[in-house]
């Protein structure tokens, strides 16, 4: 679980933060608060990704292997894993 902006109390499964967005926001379940992961880190996660999916399968392709495909997986479950427990929850304002 983790802990609302909003309320301070931890009322935001993992799931629902990993998950949300500004459209999807992940709401509190102790107070009903809207919330979502900062888009900042959010966009900033969608770059590395689409970057590093291209590099991955650059490299995969030019050494005819799928390790740099198998370690880009691994580095992006680790990222999004880290995201989910860093990363700060902030509060929907509409
Ligand atoms: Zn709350």
């Amino acid at each position: 679980m983790h802990t609302c902006p909003v309320c301070g109390q931890l009322g935001i499964s993992s799931w629902a933060k990993f998950r949300s967005g500004t459209l999807i926001p992940a709401v509190c379940k102790r107070c009903g608060a809207k919330s979502f992961t900062s888009p900042l880190i959010n966009g900033l996660f969608g770059v590395v990704t689409n970057f590093g999916f291209l590099y991955s399968a650059w490299v995969a392709f030019t050494q005819w292997s799928w390790l740099p495909l198998i370690i880009f997986v691994v580095v992006l479950v680790v990222l999004e894993l880290m995201i989910i427990k860093f990363a700060p929850l902030v509060q929907r304002r509409t």
